[in-house]
């Protein structure tokens, strides 16, 4: 793939109108940008190549969206937009619940698009800020909370000695949670934290995500050890129930 420093994004998308807007706009962003048009080759390329970030078209040769990111998701942790039809409420439940990050709906705003691909970028880069106090020092620090340990520096999970694989969204989160142990995060925090402010964006995105993060950790909303649902506010790391 071409260098960039901005960093690389593969753009899955086979209708070569839309292929050639999305790639010239994020080019002009200075990203790194590969364009395929075939979900199985688009697969290898991931696996090859480790782009940052994959803007992902859900109607592809081959084999679809959805399969691209059950396979990749095996392997790679790596960003995804995924790019759903209008109004498709099912196209966004399942891309979410199969480790998509963000999505944005067709057609959607070149600018919009880019804009949250720099974001995503932006905090694989940098550690999440917040309006309260972090007991700890965010974007380096390690953090315990009882048998699960939080480094962000090394961006590494373990439970009880035993690593646990989280995508880079599912880290953010929970490094973000992990940061401010204790205090009740709201849904739009911990939103601006990890997918950054200046759009609309959907608050059940922040759910989606801590829900596939409790089952890595081996719990369920019912019986939380860490990660406690704050009625009316949002998620807490630790803490009373
Ligand atoms: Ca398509």
């Amino acid at each position: 793939m071409a260098e960039s420093t901005a960093g690389q994004v593969l753009v899955v998308e086979d209708e070569p109108d839309l292929a050639r807007l999305v790639s010239d706009y994020l080019r002009n962003a200075n990203f790194g940008v590969e364009v395929v048009s075939d979900g199985l080759e688009a697969v290898g390329v991931v696996r090859e190549y480790s782009p940052d970030v994959l803007v992902l078209d859900i109607g592809l040769p081959s084999i679809d969206g959805f399969e691209v990111l059950r396979q990749i998701r095996s392997f790679s942790g790596c960003h995804v937009l995924m790019l759903t039809a209008r109004d498709d409420e099912v196209d966004k439940i399942v891309g979410l619940s199969l480790g998509a990050d963000d999505y944005v709906t067709k057609p959607f705003s070149p600018r919009e698009l880019v804009a949250r691909v720099q974001s995503m970028m932006r905090r694989a880069r940098s550690s999440p800020t917040a309006g309260g106090q972090p007991v700890d020092e965010p974007g380096s620090g390690v953090h315990e909370v009882g048998e699960l340990v939080v480094d962000e520096a090394a961006r590494e999970v373990r439970l009880a000695g035993a690593p646990v694989m989280l995508t880079k969204t599912e880290f953010d989160l929970l490094a973000s949670l992990a940061a401010y142990p204790n205090q009740a995060l709201s849904r739009r925090q911990l939103l601006e934290m990890v997918w950054g402010g200046g759009w609309m964006s959907d608050e059940h995105l922040v759910d989606v995500h801590l829900a596939r993060v409790r089952r890595k950790l081996g719990e369920g909303a019912a019986n939380p050890r860490y990660i406690h649902t704050v009625r009316g506010i949002g998620y807490r790391m630790g803490g009373r129930s």
